[in-house]
């Protein structure tokens, strides 16, 4: 028995070893086709069955026991159907070659094994295979084997597992399990080299590892791209004295034999090569005893980085220039009212609180210095509702005009910029608003200018045909009385050959204002008609208030008592014809008013002057008033 276990144990060697060496050479084999590595597999695999089957022990005659089954099992797991199959077919046409009583029940023994490895294999197909797969594996394969010295017929009648079957079965199992725990860390290593090869060859920086004569030991894809290289290969041996002009390969020599001699390394260096902007890293490669053997680089092509840095830089330097160039201010806040920039102009477009108005201030406490500095007039008692209102307001499209202490005046135009931002544009308007303070104060006065009588001061005829049409028809609408009083110096003419023009210009000025002392009520309007008229007229006045407006006026001027030697009143003196109308006659025709007034002054005239006549329906007398 001890001869059969030493046997078995050279045979376990020597399936170890063969499978030891595929994990050896895997990596070289891998670089080759899926299908290539896989029949390498197989054939692997098929020739550790074969040294197994050539170091079998022959139990009876014909009858060999050994460890073929396990690297048949393996292939099966770990390399597929193909590796299976280039396995299986080389132990089968081995065993046949071999002949003897067992050939068929061995060659099918070799097809159950490899039958229960390729299910294995598609068991795992979806995932990595695990060290408990591997021993699941060994289980089945001993299974197998134990069912196939019980089944197969020539095993059976040999006794087969009654006299090796335990060593058999142990010995494939572990076989088994020592294989297949290399395979797996085979595979985990080709997964680890392969993912850093990945990295290493499609890295979008520049990546090289060079002796210490600054020659290239491996590149990546990348390099080869910048140089023009067709394969990395074609750049190993080289330096940058074969890649670049003199000069530069003889400053990156120094820097790369500075690092090698110094053993420091050298970090985001600035490089021009091939009319591009690169910044390098090189480190020193150090062997076990800590030597520099080399050095190790990575180069990053950061030419759009800084084309984008310096178009940003340009395009920043103008806008400065443009915002610190213009005449207005401009600010702009966040989403939160924070303020994030603001030009000079805008902090000098409001000096009292210019001080708060700095990057990083709120809103609302610029606003509250705006209020206690009393910059802006006008602010409510309640500040804190006022601050609120405004801080809200800040983010909506607006356009203010705001009055400061000095009087200066500033235009604010608010608008809601990208990402919640408000922009505040302010400008300096104080000329302009002055200017069209000028213009509206001199429209006034022109317009009052136009509407006056030029020498007594009062309403001209062109406002009071206005007014009388604007008053009568507001009059109208409410259905009030209207009255009209239609004034006329007496003996004027005699007045002005007596006392001469200036004097009655004088006479003129006095009697208009002794009419405007008359009336009392805002409304009422005192015009010089023409001449030596004058109307007045009275909105919501009846007749009897008219009349009470006429004496009035009678006696104010009676009291003036100015001289008038060419009247028979010795005085000047005035007659009045009254008028009054209501509702449908305003409405229809207002001038009715004017021509019964006029009638009624011309009858107070013809009935000797120095009277108050109210006009009367026809056929009835005037009411009059004699004043004199
Ligand atoms: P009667 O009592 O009938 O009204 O007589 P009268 O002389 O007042 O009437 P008349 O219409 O004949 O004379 C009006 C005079 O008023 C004629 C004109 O010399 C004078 N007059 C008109 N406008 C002015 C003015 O602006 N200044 C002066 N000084 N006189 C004026
Ligand atoms: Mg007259
Ligand atoms: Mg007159």
């Amino acid at each position: 028995m001890n001869g059969i276990w030493a046997q078995f144990g050279g045979n376990l060697s020597f399936v170890c070893l063969a499978i030891s060496l595929w994990a050896h050479f895997s990596i070289q084999i891998q670089r080759r086709s899926f299908r290539q590595e896989k029949i390498a597999f197989g054939i692997i695999t098929g020739c550790a069955s074969i040294g197994s089957i050539l170091l079998a022990v022959e139990f009876n005659p014909g009858i060999y026991v050994d460890l073929r089954f396990s690297p048949l099992a393996l292939a099966g797991m770990f390399g597929g159907p193909i590796a299976a199959a280039f396995a299986a077919a080389l132990a089968i046409a081995f065993r046949f070659a071999v002949g003897g009583a067992a050939m068929i029940d061995g060659i099918v023994a070799i097809v159950a094994a490899t039958g229960i490895g390729l299910a294995a294999h598609f068991c795992v197909r979806n995932r990595a295979p695990r060290p408990l797969d591997v021993a699941l594996l060994s289980l089945a394969l001993g299974g197998v084997l134990v069912i196939s010295m019980v089944a197969l017929p020539t095993l059976q009648n040999a006794h087969l597992l009654a006299g090796v079957g335990f060593p058999l079965t142990t010995l494939n199992c572990l076989a088994t399990v020592l294989c297949g725990l290399v395979l797996l860390k085979t595979q985990q290593w080709e997964l680890e080299r392969s993912i850093l090869v990945t990295a290493f060859s499609q890295s979008p920086d520049y990546l090289y590892v060079k002796d210490r004569n600054s020659r290239f030991i491996t590149v990546n894809e990348n390099m080869t791209r910048l140089f023009r290289f067709r394969t990395t290969a074609e750049m190993i041996g080289l330096s940058d004295f074969n890649l670049m002009s003199r000069p530069l390969a003889e400053e990156l020599y120094y820097l790369e034999q500075r690092v090698i001699d110094t053993g420091m390394p050298l970090i985001d260096s600035a490089e021009q090569i091939e009319g591009r902007s690169l910044l390098a890293s090189k480190v020193p490669l150090r062997d076990r005893q800590g030597r520099v053997i080399g050095l190790a680089g990575v180069t990053r092509d950061v030419t759009e980085r800084v084309a984008l840095e310096r178009e940003l830089r340009e395009s920043k330097n103008l806008l400065s220039h443009a915002m610190a160039g213009m005449s207005d201010g401009i600010a702009m806040y966040d989403s939160k009212g924070f303020l994030v920039f603001c030009n000079d102009q805008y902090r000098d477009a409001f000096p009292l609180s210019r001080d708060a108005r700095v990057i990083g201030a709120h809103i609302s406490d610029i606003l509250r210095r705006v209020a206690e500095t009393g910059e802006r007039p006008g602010i409510p008692d309640d500040v804190d509702g006022w601050i609120k209102a405004a801080t809200v307001s800040l983010h909506s499209n607006k356009d203010e005009e705001v009055q400061l202490h000095n009087g200066d005046w500033r235009s604010i135009r608010t608008r809601l910029a990208e990402d919640g931002m408000a922009m505040a544009v302010v400008s300096d308007i104080t000329a302009t608003k002055q200017a069209e303070m000028a213009l509206r104060l001199s429209a006034e006065q022109l317009k009052s200018l136009a509407e006056t009588d030029g020498l007594t001061g009062i309403v001209n005829r062109r406002a009071f045909d206005e007014a009388f049409a604007r008053e009568t028809a507001g009059s109208a609408r409410k259905n009030t009385p209207f009255s009209l009083l239609m004034v006329d110096i007496d003996r004027f003419k005699a007045y002005n050959d007596t006392y001469g023009h200036p004097a009655g210009d004088q006479c003129l000025r006095d009697v208009s204002k002794c009419l405007r002392q008359s009336v009392s009520r805002p409304a009422d309007i005192v015009a010089r008609y023409g001449g030596e008229e004058f109307v007045v007229f009275l909105p919501d006045t009846s007749a009897k208030g008219a009349m009470i407006v006429a004496e009035q006026f009678a006696r104010r001027l009676a009291k003036e008592n100015i001289a008038h030697s060419g009247s028979e009143f010795s005085r000047v003196t005035a007659s009045i014809g009254l008028a009054c109308a209501t509702g449908a006659v305003l409405r229809t025709n207002p001038n009715r008013l004017l021509t019964e007034a006029d009638a009624a002054l011309y009858d107070a005239k013809t009935q000797g002057r120095n009277r108050i006549l109210a006009h009367s329906p026809p056929g009835e007398r005037h009411a009059m008033k004699e004043v004199g």
